[in-house]
């Protein structure tokens, strides 16, 4: 068996994933999306800028692509005339009858005592991240793991090089018995007969080539990590409980599930109403839904039909760190209008203009309050203002025209969905989005196409998904005040 640094990432992630880039059958693998491409390529051009920024040439073995004996060769070859720095060398050994396999980003020449003389190589992971995860810690350390067996040294720096960042040190000691216990662990999960079982995690599973294959398999045998809530901690104990269907979570007494770990009788309570929900397709109040004139009161306030309302979406670059995009949808219940705004920045250095117009844009209605869905709106805003030193006279009353209508949604009605995104609720709630591709990791990539190509369409398809993102934000809002209207009645 073969095992490469790529499968312990990708075992660190999801065990399946592992089992199934290894015996699973490829022709049932997504395509890889645009916005995998697109990290691909950034992270090939940060490798670019890295060894550009070097202070020493660098020197790559030619090998034929995936013939790693070859490459082990070359590398080695390399290694022995003491080449100062190696760009994506092969190492090789063999335990317990697996090929270790590591291809180190670097190989940095250091002084010291190897097998090939007084220099030795320590190993460098490169990084579009800019966070030192365990995953990747793990797996310079297994770098080092082989590199000691072909070099017969072992080199005191092991490093990341995190994008726009001063290389970062690992502590090998601390991480190396960590490492040691997810290999043996993985071998050992890669030479058993059958897959782990599917466990869907929407983080997790996003930009997995297999989720498809993994979702179309979780649907069919009605799964619970599709159950918003279950976490693969509850999940075990869930299991633990021999629970394993909605029918019986859904009549499960929730002090049973009370002093489980990851619960606590609210999450007990949740996840049973949540199992209800689901099963009859059906919408639910939550425990904490309120009562009588606590209904009337949301339905005058907050969630009441104001003259004017607005409904705000906002896209971001995160690599460029770019708020681009301000979209604004105006809703006039009065003249019974429509009206969307796309305050758009097509060049980084728009930023600051598609601010300046938010804000007159929110001003124009200076009561109106704000629907958005998630925190982020809101904390973009402070970002923004504080970057561009916003008087605070200009801030401080919007936070209180702000209305999150996740936080409602969540905080009042339990659904039949597979998750609280936006796109899962409205979709329930029968709204359409009009490009079925659109998301927020596509609008990325799409807006970087735009800054490559020049091509207008990638633009224009960011504004579509961005309006259709402030009307479904709208639907919900419509169909929140209408199910309280109904509860209080
Ligand atoms: S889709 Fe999710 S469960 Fe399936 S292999 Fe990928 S990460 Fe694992």
């Amino acid at each position: 068996m073969l095992l490469t640094a790529e499968l312990l990432l990708n075992y660190q992630r999801c065990n399946r994933r592992a089992f199934l880039d290894v015996h699973g059958d490829k022709s049932l693998r997504d395509e890889t999306s645009d916005y995998v491409v697109k990290l691909i390529q950034d992270s090939s051009e940060n490798q670019k800028t890295v060894l550009t920024g070097l202070d020493r040439p660098y020197e790559r073995p030619q090998f034929k692509s995936r013939d790693w004996a070859a490459g082990a060769e070359a590398t080695i070859a390399m290694m022995a005339q003491g080449v100062e720095c190696i760009y994506q060398g092969v190492l090789l050994t063999e335990e317990n009858g697996v090929t270790l396999v590591s291809r180190p980003d670097l190989l940095l020449r250091q002084p010291g005592l190897s097998r090939f003389g007084d220099w030795l190589y320590s190993p460098v992971e490169i990084k579009l991240s800019k966070r030192s995860k365990a995953e990747y810690q793990v797996v310079v350390a297994y770098h080092m793991k082989v590199l000691a067996a072909v070099q017969e040294a072992w080199s005191e720096s092991v490093q990341i090089y995190l994008k726009d960042k001063p290389p970062s040190d690992i502590d090998l000691w601390e991480v190396y018995p960590r490492m040691e216990e997810i290999l043996q662990s993985c071998i050992q999960e890669l030479q058993s007969p059958t897959p782990p079982e599917v466990f869907i995690s929407r983080n997790r599973c996003a930009l997995c080539q297999w989720y498809t294959d993994c979702y179309n398999l979780a649907k069919s045998t009605n799964h619970l990590s599709l159950l918003p809530g279950v976490t693969q901690v509850r999940y075990n104990e869930l299991v633990n409980f021999h629970i394993h269907d909605l029918e019986t979570l859904s009549t499960t007494e929730p002090k049973l599930l009370d002093n489980a770990p990851g619960f606590g009788p609210d999450m007990a309570k949740r996840l049973i109403r949540q199992a209800q929900s689901s099963l009859n397709d059906i919408a639910l109040p939550t425990e904490a839904f309120p009562q009588g004139r606590s209904i009337e009161h949301l339905l005058r306030t907050e969630l009441s039909d104001s003259p004017i309302e607005l409904y705000f979406d906002i896209e971001s670059e995160p690599s460029l760190e770019l708020i681009y995009l301000h979209g604004v949808l105006v809703v006039d219940r009065v003249n019974k209008t429509e009206e969307f705004h796309a305050l758009l920045a097509e060049t980084p250095d728009g930023e600051a203009r598609v601010w300046q117009e938010f804000l007159d844009l929110v001003w124009r209605y200076p009561t109106a309050p704000i629907y958005h869905f998630c925190p982020y709106e809101v904390q973009t805003v402070n970002k923004l203002a504080k970057q561009y030193e916003t008087d605070r006279s200009l801030i401080e009353p919007l936070m209180s025209r702000f209305v999150d209508l996740h936080e409602r949604v969540t905080r009042l009605v339990v659904l039949p969905v597979e998750g609280y995104a936006l796109k899962a609720i409205a979709k329930w709630m029968g709204f359409t989005w009009r490009d079925e591709r659109a998301n927020g990791a596509q609008s990325i990539y799409w807006y970087a196409q735009w800054l490559t190509t020049g091509d207008r369409e990638f633009l224009e398809s960011i504004v579509v998904y961005n309006e259709d993102d402030c009307r479904a934000t709208h639907r919900m809002k419509d169909w929140l005040a209408e199910f309280l209207t109904k509860q209080g009645i």
